[in-house]
């Protein structure tokens, strides 16, 4: 199954991939697999609270990912010319990007900019 184009609401927090969910919206978790790095919204991060325990379960995930290959995780084709460290690179060199997490949606300002 391929479409051609695709709703993109958030990325991963742990990969950078371009998720058509969001992780957490208003208070509820997804419940939803990243089909990039495996990371289940809902269920990995559940125990998170603030801000920083969710960047904390995301980084930790995320270096595991990175420590196992950086796999495609789903089933699914990944997208043509899909490539871990270019998307994540991208995500991470994304001053925008905005972190969906449990208590609300925060634009992800990094304190020590
Ligand atoms: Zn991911």
């Amino acid at each position: 199954m391929t479409k051609k184009f695709k709703n993109i609401l958030a990325n991963c927090p742990a990969c950078g991939y371009e998720l058509d969910f969001l992780p957490w919206d208003n208070g509820s978790p997804a419940d939803e697999i990243c089909s990039c790095c495996g990371i289940q919204f809902g269920y990995e991060d559940i125990y998170a609270d603030t801000k920083d325990d969710f960047r904390k379960v995301y980084e930790e995930w995320r270096g595991q990912w990175l420590a196992s290959g950086a796999k495609w995780f789903s089933s699914n084709t990944p997208p043509k010319g899909w490539n871990p460290k270019t998307q994540l690179q991208k995500y991470l060199n994304n001053k925008n990007k905005v972190l969906h997490i449990r208590s609300t949606t925060t634009p992800d300002i990094k304190k020590d900019n």
